[in-house]
């Protein structure tokens, strides 16, 4: 009879510190393999196969690989369909408990629910767990129940709310002799997935504290690392958000600690109002917008070649490195929005192709906040200038001057639309559009 073990499986929390569903499995009272699985789903959507984030993961699970060894145990790793692969782990082994922790995405959710039916099938319990965000879609309530749709009140109750509770770090170390002792079993490589090597090197996340004091005057240059640049740990957990809340308070960094509730809104707003999913204005009113949808000037914004400095740095940064500043993030998106008039779900799923921080909540919520249509208390006629916001947060054109250095010459494309003309255009058709609806 083969031993009765419990399964851990990683998704979108790739550490093995502070890791809730983790935690619970390790205390289970069986032996826990823990595993990842390439989703050939997902990985067969992605047309680039020199994709960041797909090498991110990889090197974030080798270096669990490389700790589990030297704990006498190791992760199963596979490609393929999640369903097949878990129907071929219940064969191989003897699953008498899953654990993993929550994932709100449309497709995880789908895909968790049948991973449940399986189990229930198989006379395994399956058991998931709170993890990516402080506080789920429940937690931070109105005075009447409701949900928050407006970011100042919500982030007011979560800070009432919070206490040592929500923020304390699960102590998985002390229960790592409960992973399954095995012989180190193969690597999976990049090219067994389709997928080549890219320049990103995954290295432990660090939170440094000068970044945290001086946040709140730093963050909005994007020519200087000002932000903490954790936007990818937090996506693929190689970092825990409550350690983050920790240094937040630690430090006394406020501002800080806002963007991270940012993040749990807009999760929380994904959970709350899943009809974003299906692509819809989150103000219906909103989606009567008559969009001129230019696909030159669409080509020209993404190539970074609209002739507005700001604009042209910040698209290159992001075509280049996968990384863009937030402050020119809100540039750009304004930009295609507002001056182009262009659908904001284009440059949506341009951001998606490209970000290596890419997640559905906060991208859609950054969108839709550009455009106007999302949860924000703020009126559809805040339109940036891309040459007062350069004058105000590049001053001196350090960050232009690395990502278009051709910005004086002659050769610099001229801008393709003209800013007093496009903000009145603008203006005129959200407010013709807004009127009808
Ligand atoms: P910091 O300034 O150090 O902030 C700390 C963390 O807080 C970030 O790592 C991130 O996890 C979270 N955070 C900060 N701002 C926001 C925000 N506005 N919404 C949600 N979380 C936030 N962020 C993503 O993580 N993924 C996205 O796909 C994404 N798409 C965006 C699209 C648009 C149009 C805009 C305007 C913003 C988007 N953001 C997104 C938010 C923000 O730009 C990035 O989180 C930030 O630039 C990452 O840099 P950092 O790690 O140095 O952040």
């Amino acid at each position: 009879m083969k031993e009765e073990i419990a399964i851990f499986w990683f998704r979108r929390d790739l550490r093995l510190d502070d890791n809730a569903g983790l935690y619970r499995a390790l205390k289970s009272g069986l032996k826990v393999l823990p595993i990842f699985i390439f989703d050939k789903n997902i990985l067969d959507k992605l047309e680039n196969k020199k994709d960041r984030r797909v090498d991110f993961i990889h090197q974030a699970v080798s270096s669990i690989k490389t700790q589990l060894n030297a704990l006498e145990s190791d992760i199963l790793v596979k490609y393929g369909n999640p369903m097949e692969i878990w129907n071929s782990i219940f064969k191989e082994y003897n699953v008498k408990k899953v654990y993993c922790n929550h994932d709100y995405e449309q497709y995880a959710l789908i895909r968790d629910g049948k991973v449940n039916k399986l189990c229930q099938a198989q006379n395994a319990t399956f058991h998931t767990f709170k993890d990516q965000c402080i506080f789920e879609k429940d937690e931070v309530l109105s005075a009447t129940g409701t949900p928050y749709t407006v970011f100042t009140p919500y982030s007011r109750k979560w800070k009432e709310k919070l206490n040592d509770f929500y923020k304390k770090s699960y102590p998985t170390e002390k229960y790592f002799n409960n992973f399954l002792k095995i012989v180190k079993m193969d690597a999976m490589n990049l090219t067994d997935i389709g997928f080549e090597k890219t320049e990103i090197e995954f290295q432990k996340p660090t939170l440094s504290k000068q970044i945290l004091l001086n946040y709140k005057e730093k963050r909005d240059f994007p020519a200087i690392v000002g932000t903490s640049r954790l936007s990818i740990h937090l996506r693929f957990g190689t970092i825990s958000t409550r350690k983050c809340v920790q240094y937040a308070l630690m430090f006394g960094s406020e501002t800080w600690l806002n963007e991270l509730i940012w993040r749990d809104f807009y999760m929380n707003i994904l959970a709350n109002f899943p009809q974003i999913n299906a692509g819809k204005a989150f103000k219906k009113a909103y989606d009567k917008i008559p969009w001129r949808n230019n696909e030159a000037e669409f080509k020209a914004w993404c190539e970074g070649k609209t002739g507005y400095w700001l604009v042209d740095a910040g698209m290159r940064e992001l075509n280049n490195t996968g990384f863009m500043h937030n402050r020119v993030r809100m540039v750009v998106a304004s930009f295609l929005c507002k001056h182009l008039l262009i659908d904001w779900r284009w440059g949506e799923a341009y951001f998606a192709q490209k970000l290596n921080d890419f997640d559905f909540s906060a991208n859609n919520g950054g969108w839709q906040w550009a455009s106007s249509s999302g949860c924000d208390a703020a009126p559809y006629f805040r339109i940036f200038n891309p040459e007062s916001q350069t004058l105000k947060f590049d001053k001196n054109l350090e960050y232009i001057k690395k990502w278009v250095p051709e910005y004086l010459s002659p050769t610099y494309t001229k801008p393709i639309v003209d800013h007093k003309m496009a903000r009145e255009r603008a203006l005129k058709v959200y407010k013709e559009a807004l009127n009808e609806a």
